[in-house]
C-alpha cells in the first residue's frame, strides 16, 4: 500500500547574527544606534540592472513598480563602506571562523574555497542594491533527520526606519544563513527545529542575543497548494501557529478554487468607472477619491468574504495587492453596505456593472493612475484566486497570520562578488575547530556537576549570562548563589522593565565578592543590580543598598545590643539569641544576611558567657 503524501512539506531558514567585532567587510563595530544618534544622512536613487545571468529578477521588477528612492541614516560607527562610497575590505575572518565552527556543530562539509556573491535586493536595505553573500558549509542533518542544505555567511541588511528610510548600523553585520531541506512534516516540528537550531548556535557563544538577532524565514506548501514564503518570523513561539495559520490559508484557497470552477467564474470584465454613483456618498474615503472604479468578478460572490485565516479574508489578499498601487484597501460586495456605503448605492453598483448575485464587485478609489493600477491588481490578484494558491513571499502580522509582501524570487538573483579575493578552507585549520559542548549538554553537566535542579541548570545554561555564572562557579562561589544573582534576578529585573544589559559581567560579580564578604545579603542582590542598572557604580551601588555593613560594624551593633540588656542575657545566656535576632535585623536593616548575623550574634553571647559582660 503506499503511504499517504505529507499534509505538510516545510522547510526553514534561518537567520541569525554574529558577535564579531567588526562588521563583515569593514572594520566598524558590530553594534546597532539610536536613530537619534545619527551623525548625516543622504539619499539614493535605485534601480534594477540586469543581473549578469541575463535575466531580470521578478521580485526586483515587483519593487521597481513602486518607491526607488531612499533615504539613508549613517553614524559615526559606520564609514565608507556602508555607503557605497569605497569597496569592501576582505572577509572578516572572525566571521568566517565562526561559522567554520557552527558548521561543525551541525556535520556539515565546508567548501574548499569560500566565495563571495551577490544577490540582487532592490528593496532599499542595502545602499549598493545587492547583498553579498558566501556558502561556507553543505549538507548535514539534525537529530529528527531533516537534512540541512547549506550555510550561508551573509551581510546583514540595513534596518527600515519608515518605508524609504534605512538606518546604516545594522548594515554588513555578520550573519549566517542556515537553510535545511523541505523535510518537515508538522507544525510542531518546524517550531522544534527551529528550536534546536537557535540552541545550535548559542552553544558557540558568539551570537547576538536579543530580539531582532534572530529572523526564521518559513517556507510551506501543503497538497495541492504552493510554495510560500514567510519572512522574518521573530517569534520563536509563535512558529507552529504560523505554520497552522498557513495551511488553513491554503486549504481556503483550495477550497474557494474548487467553488470558483464549479461555478464557471472569471475575471475577464473590464473596469468600471462609477464615480458618478457616489456624488453624494457618505463614505468619506469615496468622498475624497478622484476616480472610483468597480471591478466585477464573475462568480465570486459570497468568497471574497469567505474567511481563510484568522482575521484574513479573499478580499484580504485582493486588498494586499491593491494597496501596491498606493491606495489603503478595497470595498467588496460580500462586506457591504457598510462604512458609509448605503443598500441603495450598492443596488445601483451591481446595475451599472451588470453583476448577479453570485457576483461580487470590487470598490478601488484614489488618483486615476492608482485606482486604475489597483483594478489591475484586484483582477490580477483574483485570477490567481481561480488557479488556488500564489507562489509568495509573506510576511506576519501579529498572532500568525500572514499579508502578501511580494512574488517569490527568481532563481537567476546571483552573481559573483569581484571586489573580493575567494578564502580557502585549509584541511588543517577546519579539523582545529573545537566543537563547543551543546548547550542541552551543558545543563544536564550543570545538574550532575553543580546539583542544581533541572529547571535551573536548563535556565543557566541557556541565559544570556552565562559566561558570568560558569566564572563565578569557577571561581568558587556558591551555585545556587550564582544562580540567583546572575541568572533569575536579571530576568526578575528585566520583567519590570529594567534594563540589566548595563550590568557588565564583572558587575555580576562585584556583587557576589560582597555577598561572600558579608557585605550585602542575598535579598538585597536584585536591588543592587538595579541599581547598576540605572548607571551607579558597583562600589556606590553596594555601598547605598549592601548593608555598608561590614563584619567589623556588626560585632560592634551586637556589643552595643548586648550592653543595653546586659541583665537579660545574663539570665537567658544562648536563649536569648532568638529574641536578639529580630533587634539586630531591626538595627542592620535586614541587609545583612540572616545567616551572619545569627553566626555572629552568637559567636557574641558566647563570648559575653565566657567573658561575663564589661
Ligand atoms: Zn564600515
Amino acid at each position: 500500500m503506499a503511504s499517504e503524501p505529507p499534509r505538510l512539506i516545510a522547510g526553514l531558514e534561518i537567520h541569525q547574527q554574529l558577535d564579531t567585532r567588526e562588521k563583515l567587510f569593514c572594520q566598524c563595530p558590530t553594534c546597532l544606534r539610536d536613530t537619534k544618534e545619527r551623525s548625516g544622512e543622504f539619499t539614493r536613487f535605485l534601480r534594477a540592472t540586469e543581473s549578469e545571468m541575463g535575466e531580470i529578477d521578478r521580485a526586483a521588477l515587483e519593487e521597481m513598480r513602486t518607491v526607488r528612492r531612499f533615504t539613508y541614516y549613517a553614524y559615526d560607527t559606520t564609514c565608507l563602506v556602508e555607503d557605497d562610497e569605497e569597496p569592501p575590505a576582505p572577509l572578516n575572518p572572525e566571521a568566517v571562523g565562526v561559522c567554520l565552527a557552527i558548521s561543525k556543530c551541525f556535520g556539515m562539509e565546508p567548501v574548499r574555497q569560500v566565495h563571495t556573491m551577490r544577490k540582487i535586493v532592490i528593496d532599499g536595505s542595502n545602499t549598493c542594491g545587492f547583498q553579498r553573500t558566501a556558502l561556507v558549509a553543505m549538507g548535514g542533518s539534525l537529530p529528527g533527520g531533516a537534512r540541512l542544505e547549506t550555510i550561508c555567511l551573509e551581510e546583514d541588511a540595513a534596518q527600515r526606519v519608515t518605508d524609504q528610510v534605512f538606518s546604516l548600523d545594522r548594515l554588513g553585520i555578520p550573519l549566517v544563513e542556515i537553510t535545511t531541506g523541505p523535510d518537515l512534516h508538522s507544525p510542531e516540528e518546524v517550531q522544534a527545529t527551529a528550536e534546536f537550531i537557535g540552541m545550535v548556535l548559542r552553544s558557540t557563544g558568539k551570537v547576538k542575543r536579543g530580539k531582532g538577532t534572530i529572523r526564521q524565514d518559513i517556507n510551506i506548501s501543503i497538497p495541492g497548494g504552493a510554495r510560500v514564503e514567510i519572512k522574518g518570523v521573530q517569534e520563536l513561539g509563535l512558529i507552529a501557529e504560523v505554520v497552522r495559520r498557513e495551511m488553513q490559508r491554503q486549504e481556503g484557497l483550495i477550497t474557494i478554487r474548487s467553488e470558483l470552477s464549479a461555478r464557471g467564474a472569471s475575471t475577464g470584465h473590464q473596469p468600471a468607472d462609477v464615480t458618478s454613483l457616489f456624488a453624494g456618498t457618505k463614505s468619506s474615503i469615496l468622498k475624497k477619491a478622484k476616480v472610483i472604479l468597480a471591478v466585477r468578478l464573475k462568480g465570486f460572490g459570497g468568497l471574497v468574504g469567505r474567511e481563510i485565516q484568522p482575521g484574513r479574508r479573499l478580499g484580504s489578499e485582493l486588498s494586499d495587492y491593491a494597496k501596491r498601487c498606493g491606495v489603503g484597501g478595497i470595498f467588496h460586495t460580500d462586506e457591504l453596505p457598510a462604512y458609509g456605503i448605503t443598500p441603495a448605492e450598492v443596488t445601483a453598483l451591481r446595475e451599472k456593472t451588470g453583476a448577479a448575485g453570485s457576483d461580487a464587485v470590487v470598490l478601488v478609489a484614489g488618483t486615476p493612475e492608482e485606482a486604475g493600477c489597483a483594478a489591475r491588481q484586484v483582477i490580477r490578484r483574483a485570477a490567481m484566486a481561480l488557479e488556488g494558491v500564489p507562489e509568495e513571499t509573506r510576511r506576519m502580522l501579529e498572532e500568525g497570520s500572514t499579508a502578501y509582501m511580494r512574488p517569490l524570487p527568481g532563481a537567476a538573483r546571483m552573481y559573483p562578488e569581484t571586489d573580493i579575493f575567494p578564502v580557502t578552507v585549509e584541511k588543517a585549520a577546519w579539523e582545529a575547530i573545537p566543537v563547543p559542548e551543546l548547550l542541552t549538554e551543558k545543563a544536564k553537566r550543570f545538574e550532575l556537576e553543580l546539583g542544581l535542579d533541572p529547571a535551573m541548570a536548563y535556565q543557566a545554561a541557556t541565559s544570556e549570562n552565562l559566561p558570568v555564572f560558569e566564572e563565578a562557579v569557577r571561581s568558587g562561589v556558591k551555585p545556587t548563589l550564582a544562580y540567583r544573582a546572575v541568572v533569575s534576578a536579571p530576568t526578575e529585573l528585566s520583567r519590570k522593565g529594567i534594563d540589566v544589559g548595563r550590568v557588565a559581567g564583572k558587575d555580576y560579580l562585584a556583587v557576589l565578592g560582597a555577598v561572600e564578604a558579608g557585605q550585602v545579603a542575598k535579598e538585597a542582590i536584585p536591588d543592587i543590580l538595579g541599581a547598576i542598572a540605572s548607571g551607579k557604580t558597583p562600589g556606590e551601588a553596594i555601598g547605598s543598598l549592601g548593608s555598608g555593613v561590614s563584619t567589623d560594624d556588626l560585632t560592634r551593633i551586637i556589643r552595643k545590643i548586648l550592653d543595653e540588656r546586659k541583665d537579660f542575657v545574663r539570665e537567658k545566656k544562648m536563649a536569648a539569641l532568638g529574641p536578639l535576632m529580630g533587634l539586630v535585623m531591626q538595627e542592620v536593616r535586614g541587609k545583612v544576611d540572616g545567616k551572619l548575623v545569627s553566626e555572629a550574634l552568637r559567636r557574641e553571647l558566647e563570648r559575653s558567657a565566657r567573658d561575663g559582660i564589661s
